[in-house]
């Protein structure tokens, strides 16, 4: 390994264990803006009242500079990769573990990575296949940007796929994502952002709709026909009235996003995964001579 690849392999270790925790403990303004704004137009007695705690609990972790909710999730990555970036993605891939080892260990947090037959833990937050990581090539490019969306498993178990057939177009996409959320009631900590992730094969769609709730709320679709799709999802699953936390009220989510791939003609498949109120997220971009910037918002 050259010198570059150490400094940089440093660089990234160093930026995967802050994302880990910041993500943690600081939510974006966007989802704070969303949760604001939810707690306005809620009608209900019951549903005000859980937002204020949501709010509070957000002003708490501010104050304290604690962790939003206890259930530090898996860590999940998105690495956007150019295609100079001087170190390999199997070197990217070692460093953002040491890194959520590293936040795991030194915060300390809790350890929730555990063999999915026998559930003995497996150490600081990693595992075999753990963490997950989604790449994304990057052409013309000397940089590298990494998202670290921990997923907490009460909004994860919460995740559905179904195989509709062409015949059943838009209308049994929206029909699954209406039954999926009504099914999941309280469970995922609502309001959240629900993602949905059309076309493609099985394993892309829920991709896809991993990718949805990863991106700041109320962004829309550039494709004009998935975000009037976006539109209509967010206004049907806002009449379903299970509410903050699922006790009844106006705001069942904060958004729903739409990620589109397109697919074999005899294909429509539709993925649904639930991010809680906790909508943590946040990235760094390290420059190929291993400087680091963050950002809450991206
Ligand atoms: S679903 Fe989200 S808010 Fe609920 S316990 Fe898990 S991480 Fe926390």
């Amino acid at each position: 390994m050259s010198v570059v690849d150490v400094d940089l392999a440093g660089a990234v270790e160093g930026a995967a264990a802050h994302l880990y925790v910041w993500s943690l403990k600081d939510i974006p303004q966007d989802l704070r803006d969303a949760l604001a704004d939810a707690s306005e137009r809620e009608t209900s007695v019951t549903g005000r009242r859980v937002l204020s705690t949501i709010l509070r609990n957000v002003e708490v972790a501010d104050t304290e500079r604690n962790l939003v909710c206890q259930d530090t999730g898996i860590a999940v990555y998105t690495c956007r990769v150019g295609e100079r970036f001087p170190l390999h993605p199997a070197r990217i891939y070692e460093a953002l573990k040491a890194g959520t080892e590293r936040a795991t260990l030194e915060h300390p947090l809790r350890s929730n990575a555990v063999h999915t037959i026998t559930r003995e833990n497996t150490g600081p937050n990693t595992g075999h296949r753990l963490p997950i990581v989604h790449w994304e090539f990057v052409p013309d490019w000397d940089g590298l940007d990494v998202k670290c969306v921990p997923k907490g498993s009460g909004s994860e178990n919460m995740s559905f796929l179904k195989m509709c057939v062409p015949a059943d177009g838009v209308r049994g996409i929206k029909q699954f994502v209406l039954e999926s959320i009504v099914g999941a009631g309280g469970k995922p900590c609502p309001p959240g952002i629900v993602g949905v992730g059309i076309g493609g094969s099985a394993d892309y769609a829920m991709y896809l709709a991993k990718e949805a709730i990863a991106r700041p709320i109320g962004t829309r679709n550039p494709d004009r026909h998935v975000a009037q799709l976006e539109d209509e999802l967010f206004e049907l699953l806002n009449e379903t009235g299970i509410g903050p936390m699922g006790l009844g009220g106006d705001v069942t989510v904060l958004q729903c996003h739409v990620e589109h791939a397109d697919t074999h003609m005899t294909l429509n498949p539709v993925a649904v995964n639930y991010q809680c109120w906790a909508a943590r997220r946040a990235t760094a971009h390290v420059s190929a001579s291993g400087d680091v910037e963050y950002d809450r918002e991206a």
